[in-house]
């Protein structure tokens, strides 16, 4: 099974920081979702959207019940796993946004919120755009962001708006640059595509998506990907560079009098996008 420990893959050697006791895996799940476990050093797991119980099941089977569960938002391949995940552990607690589409959750939580989980401490982040009731999870150097934020790319806009989505991409941009971004999907060499069609003078993305395929020809996780390296390579984070901002303009034909423009005319591009 593929599996993305906490470490690493693009910068080489890192400063020892506490983000490297962190045992993190990203369990591949359908055909490019990823569950992420973070387990303590006793064993004891947090499952992040688990969208099928077969993996997390599959992993944990021997080890103690986990801490808890967390889920970003509604989508089935989010939250499917839930209902033989609490047969199996009937008392872990399943932190979930208010939405009535989300069953099982024992905790709901909103924007602001600060969970204990187990030895960790997240900040919940609500990021309305690809769902309304979406939130993030921040703590612990890490950012488990559902499907709002991919590697080179965002979420689709299947609830929000553009401006929405712009400003929830706007708050997790301003996270530490060093933390790790644990997306729900593998999308990454296909958001590569069209990043680079935006914007294909920009040197950190093309270093990024040398090894993404590198990963990935090698059957590899492109994730979990620094915020710092997104901030350089992804368009969607990058709607006030002269570069992103110019060939948005190109493309809509017409003047774009700002960053949340710029977003919107780049979300509608890549809906229509073909590599
Ligand atoms: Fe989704
Ligand atoms: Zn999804």
């Amino acid at each position: 099974m593929t599996q993305a420990r906490g470490q690493c893959e693009d910068c080489g050697p890192e400063p020892i920081t506490a983000h490297q006791t962190l045992d993190l895996l990203a369990l591949p799940a359908f055909d490019d979702n990823y569950i992420w476990l973070l387990r303590d050093p006793a064993g004891r797991a947090l499952i992040v959207d688990p969208g099928d119980a077969t993996p997390v099941l599959a992993e944990l089977s021997d080890g103690p019940s986990p801490h808890a569960i967390l889920i970003t938002h509604h989508h089935d391949d989010h939250i499917g796993g839930l209902p033989a995940l609490l047969a199996r552990w009937p008392d872990v607690p399943v932190h979930a946004p208010q939405d009535p589409r989300i069953a099982h959750a024992t905790h709901r939580v909103a924007d602001g919120d600060r969970l204990a989980v187990g030895p960790w401490q997240f900040d919940v982040i609500g990021v309305p755009g690809h769902t309304r009731s979406h939130v993030a999870y921040h703590g612990e150097g890490l950012l488990f962001c559902g499907d709002t934020l991919f590697s080179l790319g965002c979420g689709r806009l299947f609830e929000g708006t553009a401006p929405q989505m712009h400003a929830s991409l706007s708050r997790l941009a301003a996270l530490a640059a060093d933390t790790r971004v644990c997306c729900a999907h593998e999308y990454t060499a296909s958001n590569a595509a069209f990043a680079l069609s935006v914007d294909p003078h920009n040197t950190a993305l093309r270093t990024r998506v040398q090894h993404v395929r590198a990963l990935r020809g090698n059957g590899q996780p492109s994730l979990p990907s620094h915020l710092g390296e997104e901030l350089a390579c992804n368009p969607f984070l990058r709607c006030e560079a002269a570069a992103v901002h110019a060939a948005a303009e190109r493309h809509a034909g017409q003047p774009l009098a700002d960053a949340t423009a710029v977003f919107a005319t780049l979300r509608a591009w890549k809906d229509a996008f073909r590599a």
